[in-house]
């Protein structure tokens, strides 16, 4: 069995407040380090319960996020490129999000947003309003590989039952407000027992289907971010309003499918 772990950084236990966000800031290398860690524990529970190679994505804000001197030198590190290669090439298994946070707009979810806090409002595949989450589910699905577990605060492990609902969570913490949370004392209990059903059970865990085609549409906070989007756009679209693009998605073979 192959693991692909993506990471995120707002739903590592050890981060617990907006201000670790802020690159090269004392709190934001202990934010760093504790993701080290939890890559390094997550990767451990993974081959005790059966996985043979551990890939990983550092999925956060684009990477820079992981002091790879600290990582296990037996896991291997992926770009976004190469997920989607490992995926078509069906190389993985199974995925596990660790780390995870809820979508933007979430009551209750640690610094909630979707890819973008700044410039992204809403992000919607087929109609449906979407987590990171539910969009890595949605390529993963593509290639028939189920994502089988989310580590990140309660409202995430929640928001992700969703869109899967055979998920296994494990939560190990839970915001007070949005920019502040508090973790649970036993995170290590709780993220291996969380990785061990998820790997007994992969098989059972369905992967996320698409009914193709369909649409994206993104709304963006301000007129500008959208007109910025515009200008940079790789894909063809339609500006629905001031603030949102859409576009129609025919196929989903890469990470790049499911943006604009
Ligand atoms: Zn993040």
């Amino acid at each position: 069995m192959n693991v692909f772990i993506l990471t995120d950084l707002e739903g590592i236990p050890g981060v617990n407040s907006i201000d670790q966000m802020e690159r090269g800031t004392p709190q934001n290398i202990l934010a760093k380090e504790q993701l080290c860690k939890w890559i390094n524990k997550t990767a451990e529970y993974c081959r005790k319960h059966g996985a043979e190679t551990v890939y990983y994505l550092d999925g956060h804000g684009g990477g820079g996020n992981v002091f790879e001197e600290k990582i296990d030198p037996t896991l291997i590190k992926c770009s976004i490129l190469d997920w989607g290669e490992l995926l078509k090439a069906g190389k993985i298994d199974c995925q596990i999000e660790l780390g995870a946070h809820a979508r933007a707009g979430t009551i209750g979810g640690f610094l909630d947003h979707t890819i973008s806090s700044r410039e992204w409002f809403r992000y919607t595949l087929g109609g449906r309003e979407f987590s990171e989450l539910a969009i890595h589910a949605a390529l993963c699905g593509a290639y028939n590989v189920p994502i089988v577990a989310c580590i990140g605060d309660e409202t995430a492990c929640e928001q992700a039952k969703e869109y899967i609902p055979a998920i296994v969570t494990g939560a190990v913490k839970k915001a007070s407000c949005r920019n502040l949370c508090q973790d649970h004392p036993n995170a290590e209990e709780i993220v291996e027992n969380a990785v061990r059903q998820a790997l007994e059970n992969y098989r059972s865990i369905p992967p996320y289907h698409t009914s193709l085609p369909t649409t994206v549409e993104l709304t963006f906070y301000r007129t500008d971010f959208c007109e910025k989007a515009m200008e940079k756009a790789q894909c063809e679209f339609v500006r629905l309003d001031a603030r949102t693009l859409q576009r129609r998605v025919e196929k989903i073979e890469r990470y790049a499918d499911l943006k604009i």
